[in-house]
């Protein structure tokens, strides 16, 4: 009955999560990962970064044909960021929903965007939209040794 269905859903995931120019200039920050840590996700690396221009353009690669791209990466580069990387079952789906929709004004209540933002261009934070992209935009914004494999203490009391 399906074993292989099952077996992905204990898989272990990461993924990328970053707090944009505005979560760190509004003091979203200990907020956005304050609700990753209470959930139960482990983060396995944070830092502070004002990224390059290069890298904010093959991050955000697949939307080079938008309108809107050459606004996005001004926004992205117009001041630090934090960059995030999470493990966990099932993280990249489960961030994806603590994250709320794209346009903050149709993201639930109680989800990030929903509750701390107003505008598609100003939405505070991203995340992974996959575990393949969770790994390539992890690898693509820390360097060798910035990412770190800890065990939690907390892990017999969030898994059985
Ligand atoms: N974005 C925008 N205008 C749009 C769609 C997207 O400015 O019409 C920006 C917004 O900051 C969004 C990012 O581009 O978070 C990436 O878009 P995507 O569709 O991947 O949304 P996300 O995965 O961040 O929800
Ligand atoms: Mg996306």
């Amino acid at each position: 009955f399906l074993p292989h269905l099952v077996a992905s859903l204990e898989q272990v995931e990461e993924t990328y999560i970053m707090v944009k120019p505005d979560g760190v200039q509004r003091g979203l920050v200990g907020e956005i990962i304050s609700r990753f840590e209470k959930k139960g996700f482990k983060l396995t690396g944070l830092k502070l970064f004002q990224c390059p221009r290069d890298l904010a353009e093959e991050h955000y690669k697949d939307l080079k044909s938008k309108s809107f791209f050459p606004k996005l990466i001004e926004y992205i580069l117009s001041g630090p960021v934090v960059c995030m990387a999470w493990e966990g079952v099932g993280v990249v789906a489960s961030a994806r929903k603590l994250i709320g929709s794209t346009d903050p004004l149709q993201a639930e209540p109680g989800t990030i965007r929903g509750d701390l933002a107003v505008q598609t261009g100003r939405n505070v934070v991203h995340g992974s939209d996959s575990p393949e992209n969770g790994k390539r935009e992890i690898a693509l914004w820390f360097k060798e040794g910035e990412v770190c494999q800890w065990t939690s203490a907390q892990a017999p009391w969030l898994r059985e």
